[in-house]
């Protein structure tokens, strides 16, 4: 069978049938430092692969790298080097890709409803200059509900909580076909019932093979409810099934700097991240809720 022949073309940018859904190869991030003597790096000679259907948690302290990473595999973000692959090639132009921002980097302001923000999530199916399809309509009411959030459609998304928005968003990525969902902190600020609410969501993804990559401080969900965790500082730690990934010397790995160590009863360590508000001074740059573009913004000298 020819290549041609043997790749699948799914929706936008060819799937190739043999490949991991997402691989990385040898990536490096370094973003323009304040200090223009000094580079620093988010992401150090980063190597793996993430097969069809994984849900993964992505853990690691503060400024670890994991927006860095969603974003590289969003491809809001070039590497500075190594590549980046989705089904195969380069992960700009996958339609296939749903990725959910940290809340403190999308902006909220636009005036939007709930249903508009999902239908938005259709563009890549129907074409930037056409108008939906009943189907379309459909679809997108069949996501709100499917995230229990039917209620909402004809509210504004700045209106709602931030357990609502982040079902919304997942109903947008529903409503998109996205094979791959990226969620950068998605449980953070929210109340146990809405932390929940989002894991039944995960769990009625299964069955469809969608591939989960969900980032999050909290380590003892990590263990209970994901295939593998990626233990990250800006270097992989550890990138294995829970059980073999979090263990005590790869914690103190990951985490030194950010925990201090009390030794528990059965080997069970407890960590404390010293949590600082740097991870949101640094992002510099807010999500559009309206047409999922990103804008960077200039840093200054001072901060
Ligand atoms: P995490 O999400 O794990 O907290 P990030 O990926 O946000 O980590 O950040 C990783 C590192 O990259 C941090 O040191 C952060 O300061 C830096 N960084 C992130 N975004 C930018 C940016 N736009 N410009 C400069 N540095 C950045
Ligand atoms: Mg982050």
């Amino acid at each position: 069978m020819s290549t041609a022949l043997s790749n699948l073309r799914l929706r936008g940018i060819h799937h190739q049938s043999s490949a991991s859904v997402i691989a990385l190869e040898n990536v490096i991030v370094s973003y323009p430092s304040v200090n223009r003597n000094r580079t620093t790096y988010a992401l150090e000679a980063l190597t793996f692969q993430i097969e069809h259907g994984e849900q993964i948690a992505v853990v690691g302290p503060n400024g670890a790298g994991k927006s860095t990473l969603m974003k590289l595999i969003a491809g809001i973000l070039d590497p500075s080097s190594g590549s980046v692959e989705v089904y195969g090639s380069g992960p700009g132009g996958h339609i296939c890709i749903g990725y959910v921002p940290q809340r403190s980097q999308i902006d909220f302001s636009f005036p939007v409803t709930v249903e508009e923000v999902v239908m938005m999530g259709r563009v890549g199916k129907i074409g930037l200059f056409r108008w939906p399809k009943r189907e379309d309509w459909s679809i997108v009411h069949d996501c709100l509900s499917r995230v229990n959030a039917s209620d909402l459609a004809r509210k504004q998304i700045g209106e709602l909580s931030g357990g609502q928005q982040q079902r919304v968003f997942i109903a947008r990525a529903l409503a998109q076909e996205a094979e791959i969902l990226l969620l950068d902190e998605p449980l953070a600020g929210l109340d146990v019932p809405s932390q929940e609410a989002i894991f039944e969501i995960l769990e009625g993804l299964s069955p469809d093979n969608v591939t989960v990559l969900l980032a999050t401080h909290d380590l003892e969900r990590a263990a209970d409810k994901f295939d593998r965790v990626m233990l990250l500082n800006r270097r992989l730690v550890a990138f294995d099934k829970p059980s073999v990934a979090l263990t005590p010397a790869n914690l103190m790995s990951a985490y030194s700097g950010h925990m201090h160590r009390i030794d528990g009863d059965e080997g069970r360590i407890l960590l404390t991240d010293e949590c600082h508000d740097q991870d949101d001074a640094d992002q510099a740059g807010t999500w559009s809720a309206v047409d999922g573009t990103w804008s960077e913004v200039e840093k200054s000298e001072d901060g």
